[in-house]
């Protein structure tokens, strides 16, 4: 399948590694809008949260709380962003969580 994510995460393109477990792979967004910025997908392809199932909802939030503790954002706090389609500006069609911390963020978020 010609999917940016799924050749990250076969190891096809490289990429700077934060996470892994079972369902879920996180790495360093190429472009950080913070200085935190980690993208964690689903290993299963899925093109976005509508096809999301339960199973997969779980370990993406629950893999989210590890990144988050591991990269020190627990005190201060982050943000966590899935866009979706068109209007969402979705540019990878790959389910992904961007988690956004270690700075004060922007109230604005549209
Ligand atoms: P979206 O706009 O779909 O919500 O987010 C896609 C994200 O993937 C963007 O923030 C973009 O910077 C990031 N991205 C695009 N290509 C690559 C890549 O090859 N490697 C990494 N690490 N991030 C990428
Ligand atoms: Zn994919």
């Amino acid at each position: 399948m010609d999917c940016l994510f799924c050749k990250i995460i076969a190891g096809e393109i490289p990429c700077d590694k934060v996470y892994e477990d079972e369902k879920v792979f996180a790495f360093r967004d190429i472009n950080p809008q913070a200085p935190v910025h980690v993208l964690l997908v689903p290993k299963k392809h899925m093109r976005n949260i509508l096809e999301c199932d339960g199973e997969t909802a779980a370990a993406l939030v629950r893999a989210v709380g590890a990144v988050a503790k591991r990269e020190g954002l627990e005190a201060d706090g982050f943000r966590v962003i899935s866009n979706c389609g068109r209007n969402g500006c979705q540019s990878v069609e790959h389910l992904h969580v961007h988690l956004l911390g270690g700075a004060q963020l922007s109230e604005k978020m549209s």
